[in-house]
């Protein structure tokens, strides 16, 4: 095991989404001897990219918050600061075919499909949820806080739908935690929302990446798919690829937890201390359009209701320069949180195509198939944990096994909100108390 103050010679890096990029940034900083290794043939995992006609576009919808200092801080450092823009972004909510814009208190009092009363409490929610200590709301659920502040009629009417949306039926055990970091998260700007891009897209900052890492030595190895982890007779780490076996003074593991699970052996299981290896994840479908005309003037519609095969329609046009998307061209993602294990995850590419874009027809009568230029399917089967409560004492540990294996993954950005900024965040953490283990 190497020295108190030293870090291993060799670090070998498991998936380069944000988190893996970051640790390797830092490490190779460190001056220390890193690989990547990569499944796919792109970096960037969640936040990856698709061309269409000579541009570049994130497969899954991705902006930027003014409170993400560490990421900001992070392209800041990759001198991508002044690359970055920022657009005002706006929310509204679908119900029962009418569009309701939901960013003052003057809108929530204009709210109909809520009784005044509930209008009064919602608002009352939103207003404690800013002040109010965190302190005890990983073990209540979202729902008992909500109902206990909202009442259970505007529960059930306006936050158990979002709720359904993004957990399916798993909603009930959600700790409200989770929904008070997102909340306020989202809801931080006291001067109105604002959202920010980068020029060139997404894929700027992980080329950038890769032009950085590269220059400080970095080993990048893409279609390299982890296949086991394991430690040797010598207890030394190694892992098995697709390609053959590779070993490392230290493995940094990035990979989603659901296929850590998967690839460690039973004896690497055994070594590493880890509260439950059973955390359960929610997957996602964003079919992407691009459209003649735009839609609405909002970032984000909610369509919660059980009658839309999708939760939210994010018009990223709203935020992003015609530079970055082409002249006269609307991008809208259409997304659906959904298990890997339910039929709609598997549903044929095409109906899913059809029938989403039938019902967005139905929220907007007047988009006609010719507004449509070309669209897009994508799924990703981890996205983020289904929080239970008490989740804080399951988030897996970024020591795994002291001096050999670390961890920097979603699983552990809990409470902070799943994003780059809390990869990045994260990815810090673990860099930080490797540095401590080694
Ligand atoms: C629809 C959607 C919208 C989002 N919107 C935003 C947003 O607006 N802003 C924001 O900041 N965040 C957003 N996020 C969240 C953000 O994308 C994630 O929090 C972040 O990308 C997680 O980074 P990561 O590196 O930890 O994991 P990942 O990005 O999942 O990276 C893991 C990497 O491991 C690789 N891998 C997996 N299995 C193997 C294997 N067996 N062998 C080798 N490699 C493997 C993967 O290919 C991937 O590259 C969004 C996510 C989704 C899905």
């Amino acid at each position: 095991m190497a020295s108190a103050t030293s870090l291993p010679r060799s670090v070998l890096i498991l998936g380069a989404g944000i988190s893996g990029l970051t640790c390797a940034l830092r490490l190779a900083e460190q001056g220390h001897d890193v690989t990547v290794m990569e499944g796919s043939d792109q970096l960037g995992g969640l936040g990856t990219f698709f061309e269409h006609d000579g541009r570049t576009f994130e497969k899954f919808y991705h902006c930027m918050l003014p409170s993400d200092g560490p990421l900001l801080g992070v392209l800041e450092h990759l001198g991508l600061k002044e690359e970055i823009y920022w657009r005002p972004s706006s929310f509204a909510y679908a119900h029962a075919g009418r569009i309701y814009p939901l960013n003052t208190p003057v809108d929530l009092l204009r709210f109909s499909p809520l009784p005044f009363l509930d209008r009064i409490r919602v608002g009352i929610t939103g207003a404690w949820g800013r002040v109010c200590s965190d302190k005890g709301l990983d073990d209540v659920t979202t729902s008992q806080w909500l109902q206990g502040l909202s009442g259970k009629r505007a529960f059930n009417t306006f936050w158990k739908p979002m709720l359904e949306a993004k957990f399916g039926d798993r909603y009930h055990d959600v700790p409200a935690l989770w929904f008070w970091t997102r909340f306020n998260r989202e809801k931080g700007e006291s001067k109105g929302e604002v959202k920010g891009y980068i020029r060139g897209g997404y894929k700027r900052i992980t080329e950038t990446f890769a032009t950085r890492l590269k220059d400080l030595g970095v080993s990048l190895r893409l279609n390299e798919k982890i296949e086991s982890i394991d430690l040797d007779a010598n207890g030394t780490p190694f892992v098995q690829t697709t390609r053959g076996q590779f070993q490392a003074d230290e493995l940094l593991i990035t990979l989603p937890w659901p296929t850590l699970t998967k690839v460690a052996t039973v004896g690497f299981k055994e070594r590493a201390s880890v509260p439950t290896w059973d955390i359960d994840f929610q997957g996602v479908i964003n079919h992407v359009l691009f459209l003649k005309r735009p839609l609405t003037k909002h970032y984000w519609l909610a369509t919660p209701e059980p009658t839309h095969p999708f939760d939210g329609v994010v018009e990223t046009s709203t935020l992003t320069d015609e530079e970055d998307r082409g002249q006269g061209r609307h991008v809208v993602y259409l997304t659906k949180y959904v298990h890997r294990t339910d039929p709609r995850f598997t549903q044929p590419e095409e109906e899913i195509k059809q029938t989403w874009f039938k019902a967005l027809q139905k929220l907007f009568p007047d988009l006609k198939s010719e507004d449509l230029e070309a669209d897009y399917l994508f799924r990703a089967p981890f996205v983020e944990p289904i929080y239970t409560r008490g989740f804080s004492r399951k988030r897996p540990p970024e020591v795994l096994i002291p001096g050999l294996a670390s961890l920097a993954t979603t699983a552990q950005v809990y409470p902070v909100v799943t994003s780059w900024n809390g990869s990045v965040i994260q990815a810090d953490k673990t860099v930080e108390l490797l540095k401590n283990a080694s």
